[in-house]
């Protein structure tokens, strides 16, 4: 399956194909798997849809070559970008507002990218306007927008899915994933929904986020630590098919950060929150199949891990729960 056994042409060629691993703290007879993203070059999720979105924007004609990405982004997606617009011969310039995490601006400058800061209390809403500000200055610059881009539903879709089928040989009974922009989960599920209609679908939010409004939920909006996923927004999630979901599951930042800790000291996981997160969903989900509470095709769940911890040190992200700042 792995293409990883012969030498390869370029980081590029090294995205994507990353390993799914058993979680042993699970319900006997329902196993729970997860993806584990951090074997991505850029070390999350979010380079499969920085080489797919700019590949298929440069293949469109949407950007030409030598031309310039501007990326409003706190994070990883940045970095996922970042690593595939210098391979493609592409600019980029990322807005970050300035409290974002250090590690990941000098990572994004480490590869090349331009960084503009904005001021913290403009909030990612200031970002994006500055972005698009630039990218009308600028001659040949695209904003791709990864929370209303389809390219970003469609990597997962491409890629993710297939992955997580040929593993398991298509035996998935329930797919679970944390929601930011909502394109892992969009793209697995569509991918997932095709192979069996029956497929139970769970989206991971944190509590306060509001996403569980999409299925007529009631949600109080509140801060909340877990990076990477929610929204205080449903307007901007664009990219979020309530027909595909079964289930918003939130989970409080103490429990994800109890579990970040445990997946990391019994279970050998360096990850960060989201996957904290989405490991507890993971279970949750896992349970309710072995309980017959859930009809799924098969007794199996799976989740995604999205990125690794080592990026959040700074953060304390393996002090107390108070001393986490996240
Ligand atoms: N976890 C982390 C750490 C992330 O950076 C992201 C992307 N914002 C996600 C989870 C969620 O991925 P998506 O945007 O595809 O919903």
């Amino acid at each position: 399956m792995t293409t990883h056994e012969r030498p390869l042409d370029s980081v590029l060629e090294t995205i994507g194909e990353t390993p799914l691993v058993r979680i042993h703290d699970a319900p006997a007879g329902v196993p729970v798997y997860a993806k584990l993203e951090s074997f991505n070059p850029g070390a999350s999720v979010k380079d499969r849809i920085g080489k797919y979105m700019l590949e298929r924007m440069l293949e469109r004609g949407d950007l030409a070559a030598g031309g310039t990405v501007v990326e409003p982004t706190a994070g990883n997606t940045g970095i996922g970008l970042a690593v595939a617009a210098e391979q493609l011969g592409v600019d980029a310039i990322f807005v970050v507002p300035e409290r974002f995490s250090v590690e990941k601006q000098q990572l994004m400058a480490a590869l090349g990218a331009e960084i503009i800061n904005t001021p913290t209390d403009d909030g990612m809403g200031g970002a994006i306007e500055r972005a698009h500000e630039l990218a009308e200055e600028l001659e040949d610059a695209v904003v791709p927008q990864q929370f209303a881009n389809p390219l970003n539903t469609e990597a997962h879709y491409e890629t993710t899915g297939p992955e997580i089928y040929e593993a398991l040989d298509g035996d998935v009974g329930a797919v679970v994933a944390g929601c930011g922009t909502a394109g892992t989960l969009m793209g697995i599920a569509r991918y997932a929904r095709e192979q069996d209609a029956e497929t139970y679908v769970a989206a991971v939010e944190p509590e306060g986020s509001l996403y569980g409004e999409f299925l007529g939920e009631e949600r109080e909006e509140g801060e909340y630590k877990i990076e990477g996923i929610g929204t205080h927004n449903t307007d901007t999630n664009e990219l979020f098919d309530p027909a595909l979901v079964d289930e918003v599951f939130a989970v409080p930042d103490r429990r994800a950060h109890e579990e970040l800790a445990r997946l990391a000291r019994e279970e050998g996981h360096l990850v960060a929150s989201s996957a904290g997160a989405a490991s507890v969903a993971a279970r949750h989900v896992a349970t309710k199949i072995a309980d017959g509470e859930i009809d799924a095709p098969y007794e199996s769940v799976v989740t995604v891990f999205p990125d690794s911890s080592e990026r959040y040190l700074s953060k304390g992200i393996y002090r107390s729960f108070e001393e986490w700042d996240g």
